[in-house]
């Protein structure tokens, strides 16, 4: 068999590390073309040394090189933040397949992704663990009802609205199942990572806000599901590990043995909960869904005044509950471009973060 030709951008990070073990392990299925890391000089070398891609590129300049490399059958897009964006439509312009795992993407831009991956007849696969169990659930969009996006509900699920009004960084950071980067970890605490996964997944797979339906599932063993028009209800199961979605999203439409480390045992497990959750302790799932229905630059007001708040928690300027306050404040007073340009996406981008930050700084004088 060819060899699948493999760029990865962020390989330095969480998810690019991680693709990096996936692809050690099949070596004889992907050539790296290009490996493209943060900021990370030393990793990106030794990855280099590994891995030998034709090239490597550290910053942000060299991904629309990258995405411009006709060379790659696929794209792995696991940097964070908003650079994601323009070489992911670069990529696509140029009818490479897109292995999605940055959300900025779809949360600040998915109308103009989607259908410029229509357009070009692009496939995109999501890395994220929820939207690839979705991706590998359904067979017949047209026949699904719903779709049912698992949450684990984070450190504070069974804590009280103190305890987490207070919560320390140290608390919000200690997530019970996945081991991510700071920021996603947070925004796991406030499940606004989940109000993220609703807006992307309403891009992803076209399906309206109404038909999006969020359950607290704290094993993190069932990764979503969807319910068909008959009733039937398809999930996907597995342990909690980033390798398995990585690998489904870099090698669909063909499943590999690959890096699986042990084999899946119900037993094991012994059981499954689910359980509703409380959107008036986590009302940040709330704004996620008012941002997505008002949609246009909504969504990328959500997106960036939520992270700068995350920033100012992190950074102990907040607490954890102000970062909801933050966001419906600059939510209530954007005022929303429909359809919009790139361009205007970015634009709003700033604005937002500047007067998020020039709030911030104006509660600690
Ligand atoms: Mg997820």
């Amino acid at each position: 068999m060819k060899k699948r030709k493999i760029s990865i951008i962020g390989s330095t990070g969480s998810i690019g590390t991680q693709a990096l073990e996936v692809i050690e392990k099949l070596q004889d299925k992907f050539e790296i073309i290009a490996l493209a890391g943060g900021h990370n000089r030393e990793l990106l070398d030794a990855q280099a040394k590994k891995f030998n891609p034709r090239y490597t590129v550290l910053g942000e300049q060299g991904l629309e090189k990258i995405c411009s490399d006709k060379e790659n059958d696929i794209i792995l897009v696991a940097c964070s933040g908003k650079i994601g964006l323009r070489p992911t439509l670069t990529a696509i312009r140029n009818g490479i397949d897109i292995a999605l795992a940055n959300k900025e993407t779809l949360v600040m831009a998915g109308d103009i992704v989607m259908a410029e991956a229509k357009k070009h007849g692009v496939k995109i696969i999501p890395v994220d663990s929820e939207h690839c169990a979705i991706h590998q659930c359904i067979k017949d969009l047209s026949q699904v009802d719903k779709l049912i996006i698992t949450a684990s509900g984070g450190p504070f699920l069974h804590k009280s609205v103190d305890e987490m009004k207070n919560a320390t960084v140290k608390e919000a950071l200690a997530h019970p199942k996945w081991n991510m980067g700071k920021k996603i970890t947070v925004d796991s605490a406030t499940l606004m990572n989940k109000g993220l996964e609703i807006i992307e997944a309403h891009h992803l797979f076209e399906f309206d806000y109404d038909d999006i339906e969020v359950v607290v599932h704290p094993q993190s063993i069932v990764h979503s599901a969807i319910e068909y028009k008959d009733g039937s209800v398809i999930a996907q199961l597995g342990l909690p590990s980033m390798h398995i979605p990585i690998q489904y999203a870099i090698s669909y439409p063909e499943r590999f043995e690959g890096i699986k480390s042990k084999s899946f045992s119900f037993s094991e497990i012994a059981r499954l909960d689910f359980e509703k959750p409380d959107f008036d302790k986590f009302p940040c799932v709330k704004l996620a869904y008012k941002a997505g229905r008002i949609g246009g630059t909504m969504t990328t007001c959500l997106n960036a005044a939520n992270e700068e708040a995350v920033f100012a928690f992190l950074n102990g300027k907040i607490k954890l509950y102000n970062i909801y306050e933050i966001v419906e404040k600059m939510m209530s007073e954007h005022n929303v471009i429909q359809n919009p340009t790139i361009d205007e996406i970015f634009a709003v981008d700033k604005e937002i973060r500047e007067k998020t930050i020039k709030y911030l700084t104006g509660l600690h004088q």
